[in-house]
């Protein structure tokens, strides 16, 4: 079985309630373990937030993640730095991560891509995206038409300041003229690395099939058992790390 783990922040403002329950009863993180669970029954997924233990990052949780997927947008900053390298160092030791949408700004997206993640063009609005396959021999790419549409999406374009990915595997238009690349992979250390653009938490493209489909793949391509004979995790690699 392939153990995901889903962290979303889940957010709660002042009124208590996480902006994205109107699209999502269950959070983000619940409507991506039904999708995960539904699509592929080789997975069990364990979802986790900023309230748990630890951020939900606690090192039980980490030590029993094959795939993390990483959804983040208010709290960035807020994790602490000793947090962010522990999860770094499970990344670098092979396990997988799949960061979705604003997870681009996160402190785990930056270091582990070592630019400013952050900067990149940005509308919060709600119009049309199409997301174009680039990659047509790519895994995470199987089983999509040359592009799908989402009705409403928030605007995303270049320059996105990542480091050129070792696969370009989706690019995305919008109306507004903009282009983004939408579906990029990396190795580090060990670990891969999958970014994938939509996901606004007041839209509903986590209801989207090929959306779906997608994020079913990147799991599969990210998952990499026994992957090596050592680990980033212990103390003597913390020079690598940092
Ligand atoms: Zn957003």
């Amino acid at each position: 079985m392939i153990r995901v783990t889903i962290w979303n922040e889940f957010y709660k403002p002042n009124d208590g309630k996480p902006a994205e329950l109107s699209v999502y009863p269950n959070g983000i993180h619940g409507a991506i373990a039904d999708f995960l669970t539904e699509n592929d029954s080789e997975i069990t997924v364990t979802t986790r937030t900023m309230h748990d233990k630890e951020f939900g990052f606690d090192n039980e949780t980490l030590e029993n993640t094959d795939v993390l997927l990483y959804w983040s947008h208010i709290v960035q900053d807020a994790i602490p730095d000793e947090i962010v390298e522990r999860v770094q160092r499970y990344a670098l030791s092979g396990m997988g991560l799949i960061v979705l949408h604003s997870g681009h700004a996160s402190k785990l997206f930056r270091r582990l891509m070592g630019t400013n993640t952050n900067r990149l063009r940005w509308h919060e609005d709600a119009l049309p995206c199409r997301i174009w396959k680039i990659d047509y021999a790519h895994p995470i790419a199987e089983g999509l038409d040359d592009y799908f549409e989402l009705a409403h999406e928030e605007t995303y374009g270049e320059h996105f300041d990542i480091p050129q990915p070792d696969d370009l595997v989706f690019v995305s238009w919008f109306p507004s003229g903009e282009v983004f690349r939408s579906g990029c992979t990396w190795h580090r250390g060990l670990g891969r690395v999958f970014y994938f653009q939509p996901g606004h938490e007041t839209l509903e493209s986590y209801y989207d099939k090929n959306v779906q489909k997608v994020i079913c793949n990147a799991v599969r391509w990210a998952y990499r058992p026994n992957v090596g004979s050592y680990s980033y995790v212990t103390d003597e690699t913390k020079a690598i790390v940092m």
